[in-house]
């Protein structure tokens, strides 16, 4: 070693004492079995869950459940001038809320957990120090005093030369300052950044197989870019070789906006003689925009932010389960096959994933929503639906906890049955939806069909208010309508009526239209019968009379 170099690495961090060493002892090889996978996130605190973020996180999520691996949560605030307040909590609440489970790591807003920590990038400024002094030693890194001004004047120098613009090569202005030169520099109080120095040449090649995209050449690095910002801080490259590799990090996915970073942080992980992790780069979720793909936007979609989908009342499971189909080509076929499994039993394959970024499709989220909540008891729908109308509708809340068992009553209409309705995608429906089985909701709509008259709705009302038996299954619910209808000229069977419609007025079926119009206001409803078991004797009496009075 240099002695120079070593004068220069005590002249720029003074106050480090350790040696890479005593972290490599401090953060021993994770004890998982062969093939296990350890996966990350790694969000900066600087906005809300973000869509993206929820879904890079159940790619790592379900990368590790997969092979039996970690999955941990690590906070890059390096930046705290963009960190917002309460980040970090709605950040990994919201994932806990998504059913992502952190093995380590950030496991709530203020806890941590797991011997791989700190997990905050904002508490390791010592561990990158100390990394970055061995390479300052080794003559791999070197401190760098240019000022803004400097810097522009060397890219604006480069744009007029045609050439490609950074700090590299014959650019790299200080890339062999003496200790003599650095220290005047330091003792006039001038801050300096920590550089990179960079054996890399643009002329060689670099070669790796991304976990999702496949084979991908880029030119080496050749830029002596920064490791240590003026205040001590890393730069993203820097706190992603060391922390990924302190951590034990088997795979990094990340967002495909990464993948030109590549080149550097393969380099990195070489000089520091580092085993490098095996990156997948995840491409966004699209959405097509007037017929053209194109990322979804935070500044222009409201989907963007995972608070939507909560707002909206869709349930987290359907969320992920319709995410899993935009992660995974073979999730579709795999869940016809095992319509009641787990998404977390899917075993997932990366190789599966979209290359060019898969489309964010409403319709489909709505189909698988709608077919998750049609299997959910009525117990599990009133338990999620309430805590949805407490935060987001307190009117609907307030009705919804008046009477629960009545409320569970309505809920379970048409449901546990073997083929459920599948009306319901998000619970922001549910009030329209249920509207009418709540005095506080009901308002009547007496719109009869076209074929029906006013006289003859009214005639077979007050006939079948006389017979309505709440005790009646739903076959003799049907007959006693059917004895009314041919008293006032309709047909009992459609099929009487279909051979000859001439002869009669309507058929059975239409009025039970009436009658649904009658007891709800709606001419398609769920099950009438049950619902009007749910309604009790009386009240539908009193509607049957309201709707007498006024059709
Ligand atoms: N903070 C980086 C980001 O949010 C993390 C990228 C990574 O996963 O390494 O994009």
């Amino acid at each position: 070693m240099n002695n120079n170099n070593s004068l220069m690495a005590d002249l720029l961090l003074p106050d480090i004492d350790k040696l890479p060493q005593f972290y490599e002892e401090l953060y021993p090889a994770r004890n998982l079995p062969e093939g296990a996978r350890v996966t990350r996130i790694a969000p900066s605190p600087t906005g809300y869950l973000h869509l993206g973020t929820l879904f890079a996180a159940l790619v790592n999520r379900i990368t590790a459940t997969s092979t039996g691996g970690i999955f941990y949560t690590r906070i890059e605030d390096t930046d705290k001038k963009r960190e917002i307040e309460g980040g970090i909590e709605d950040i990994i609440d919201g994932l806990n809320r998504f059913g992502i489970s952190i093995d380590e790591g950030f496991v709530s807003g203020t806890e941590e957990s797991g011997k791989y920590g700190p997990y905050q990038q904002s508490r390791r400024a010592e561990i990158y120090q100390t990394y970055v002094k061995e390479l300052i030693r080794q003559g791999l890194a070197y401190p760098c005093f240019c000022t803004a001004e400097e810097l522009e004047q060397v890219r604006n120098e480069q744009e007029a030369q045609k050439l490609r613009t950074g700090y590299y090569g014959k650019w790299a202005k200080h890339r062999d300052i003496s200790y003599t030169e650095a220290k005047a520099f330091i003792d006039e109080g001038k801050p300096f950044v920590i550089r990179l120095k960079s054996p890399g040449s643009e002329e060689n090649k670099i070669v790796f197989e991304d976990a999702v995209k496949g084979k991908i050449e880029m030119p080496e690095n050749d830029e002596d870019f920064v490791l240590l910002k003026s205040d001590g801080i890393p730069t993203y490259h820097f706190a992603h070789a060391i922390d990924d590799h302190l951590m034990h990090t088997t795979h990094v996915l990340r967002g495909d906006e990464w993948i030109s970073s590549v080149p550097k942080h393969i380099q990195l992980f070489k000089i520091l003689g580092f085993k490098p992790p095996k990156y997948g780069h995840i491409s966004p979720i699209m959405k097509l925009d007037n017929g053209a793909k194109r990322k979804i936007s935070k500044r222009k979609d409201p989907e963007a932010a995972v608070h939507f989908f909560a707002e909206q009342g869709y349930d987290s499971e359907c969320v992920i389960n319709y995410l899993m189909t935009v992660a995974a080509s073979d999730f579709e076929d795999w869940r016809r096959a095992n319509p009641d499994a787990s998404y977390k039993e899917f075993k997932f394959n990366l190789k599966k994933m979209s290359v060019s970024g898969a489309l964010f499709d409403e319709n489909k989220l709505t189909d698988v929503s709608k077919n998750m909540v049609s299997k959910l008891k009525s117990d599990e729908v009133y338990a999620k639906l309430t805590d949805w109308a407490k935060e987001f509708d307190k009117e609907f809340y307030d009705i919804l906890i008046k009477n629960p068992d009545y409320t569970k009553a309505v809920l379970a209409i048409d449901r546990d049955v073997p083929k459920p309705r599948k009306d319901i995608a998000r619970w922001n429906e549910a009030k329209d939806y249920f509207a009418y089985l709540f005095d506080e909701l009901y308002i009547p709509c007496y719109e009869l069909p076209e074929n029906i008259q006013k006289a003859d709705a009214i005639s077979f009302l007050e006939e079948y208010k006389n017979v309505y038996s709440p005790d009646d299954d739903r076959q003799a619910w049907f007959d006693r309508i059917k004895e009314i209808a041919p008293k006032i000229g309709f047909a009992a069977e459609t099929k009487q009526y279909k051979a000859s419609p001439e002869e009669f007025k309507g058929h059975a079926g239409d009025l039970s239209t009436v009658l649904r119009i009658a007891v709800t206001g709606r001419r398609n409803t769920p099950d009438l019968c049950s619902i009007m078991q749910v309604l009790g004797k009386d009240e539908c009496i009193n509607r049957i009379n309201a709707a007498i009075k006024s059709i």
